[in-house]
């Protein structure tokens, strides 16, 4: 019998990974920029944003991807991702991250809980931090942010002395405004963080509406109300 050695199996190694090593190749990477890009988007189509004024970003591991400066999200492609650690070093992408890196990383640096982060300036919310040192409580809306939304002051974007301001703030909440500026918002999930600035948004409008009706003031909730609706919230969306 004639032994062929042709065709053994024994060199069929696994092929060499040439993209082992490049985090941009991880599919949790690629979907999360994808959300993000579609999550900036929609600020702008709703009208929270104008241009490229606001940012977004998502934290996955202890990488923050975050949206590129002054880059229209009309344009972000797959191959645009930029990604910081959690000390604001660049570890993906070679567009410059937004000026508004110290607020977001103070977000996830003080709740490990935060997995993203939406800041805009939308135009209720922010009129609203011209006026007041806090978002009445006009609607149990305000126990899904933890409470009345407090606005932090106002200091130049981009700084650290923002980010403090800000996070002050947020102490027990997951958004504030900041004064003559706009607002910011965190969740579990960039789908959370976008309908917790939607719905500031929308009370700050509520509120800018009935408090500009001459001779009347807006009736505000009670602490007490606050608390029932926060019982009640959390068991909202289990009832199927
Ligand atoms: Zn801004």
């Amino acid at each position: 019998m004639t032994y062929s050695r042709a065709g053994g199996a024994e060199g069929a190694a696994e092929p060499a990974r040439e993209t082992a090593g490049d985090p941009t190749a991880e599919p949790a990477l690629e979907a999360a920029w994808a959300e993000l890009v579609a999550t900036a988007r929609r600020t702008v189509a709703d009208g929270l944003v104008v241009g490229t004024s606001g940012n977004v970003s998502v934290r996955v591991g202890d990488t923050v991807l975050v949206t590129p400066s002054g880059v229209s999200y009309d344009r972000l492609a797959p191959h645009d991702m930029t990604g910081v650690d959690l000390d604001g070093r660049q570890v993906l992408g070679t567009l410059v991250p937004t000026s508004e890196l110290p607020m977001h990383l103070a977000v996830y640096r003080a709740d490990p809980g935060a997995r993203a982060v939406v800041h805009t300036h939308a135009v209720h919310a922010t009129a609203v931090s011209l006026l007041v040192p806090e978002l009445p409580p006009v609607h149990y809306m305000t126990a899904a942010l933890g409470g009345p939304v407090r606005v932090a002051p106002y200091a130049a974007y981009g700084t650290d002395e923002l980010a403090r301001g800000m996070l002050d703030a947020l102490a027990g909440r997951t958004g504030c405004l900041l004064r003559n500026h706009g607002t910011i918002t965190y969740g579990a999930s960039l789908d959370q963080a976008y309908d917790r600035t939607a719905q500031l948004e929308w009370m700050c409008r509520l509120w800018l509406t009935a408090s500009s009706v001459p001779g009347h003031s807006p009736s505000l909730l009670t602490p007490a109300q606050l608390t029932e609706a926060t019982e009640r919230l959390r068991g909202y969306g289990q009832r199927g």
